[in-house]
């Protein structure tokens, strides 16, 4: 757990994002970005792209293969589809992320829960909506397997991914510095029947700093 020296009133951005909203933004070359689980057991699904070239975008697999770990903390660097590194977690005060699980979806809450749930809105609503302007030349295909901040999914010994309980709580954050000019794209959870969002989904804070700190 690494604490970050920030002060919140030097941020260039500081925004707040209520459960079940959405976030898209580009984040230089340099600038810090951090996410800040205001109430603790909070999902915040998130995607990166490169921001002058979309394809480009961040991959959970090479990410993984990389660092030879599954979960993400500080000193891990998120890397692309092309092998690039694209941000770097420089302080985490939760201890663990998520890219295993996935980004909820109409089609997975019904099949996880029950049919009448595929009308709950969905983190992958909340990606499409987000990347329908066409100014960020994203596309449907461009929603990747993403990260999951301060969602707890443990490997069992098997082999098999468990929801669980989240191990974040109020004002836990983690924060990256940007290697490249990135599109971050992000939904905060808005699901109900599973235990990762304490079955109760909160708003985040989003804060980033200039290259300057
Ligand atoms: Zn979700």
């Amino acid at each position: 757990m690494i604490e970050s020296t920030l002060d919140a009133r030097d941020a260039i951005c500081d925004q707040t994002v209520l459960s079940g909203d959405g976030w898209i933004h580009v984040i230089k070359a340099g600038e810090i970005f951090r996410i800040v689980d205001l109430e603790g057991d909070q999902a915040v699904d998130t995607l990166f792209y490169n921001a002058s070239e979309t394809s480009e975008h961040y991959s959970a697999t090479v990410t993984i293969v990389k660092q030879r770990n599954i979960y993400l903390t500080t000193g891990t660097t998120l890397f692309s589809n092309l092998g690039n590194p694209m941000l770097t977690i420089v302080a985490d005060t939760c201890g663990r992320h998520d890219t295993l699980g996935g980004a909820c979806a109409a089609e997975s809450n019904q099949v996880r829960y029950a049919i009448e749930k595929r009308y709950m809105h969905a983190c992958r609503n909340t990606f499409l909506t987000k990347i329908a302007d066409p100014q960020w030349n994203l596309g449907k295909r461009d929603v990747a397997a993403n990260i999951n901040f301060f969602m707890n999914v443990p490997v069992t010994p098997e082999g098999k991914l468990t929801f669980e309980d989240g191990i974040s709580q109020p004002g836990k954050y983690v924060e990256m510095r940007a290697g490249m000019d990135v599109i971050a794209l992000i939904s905060n959870c808005p699901q109900l029947n599973n235990p990762c969002n304490g079955y109760d989904p909160s708003p985040i804070r989003i804060l980033i700093w200039s290259s300057g700190n």
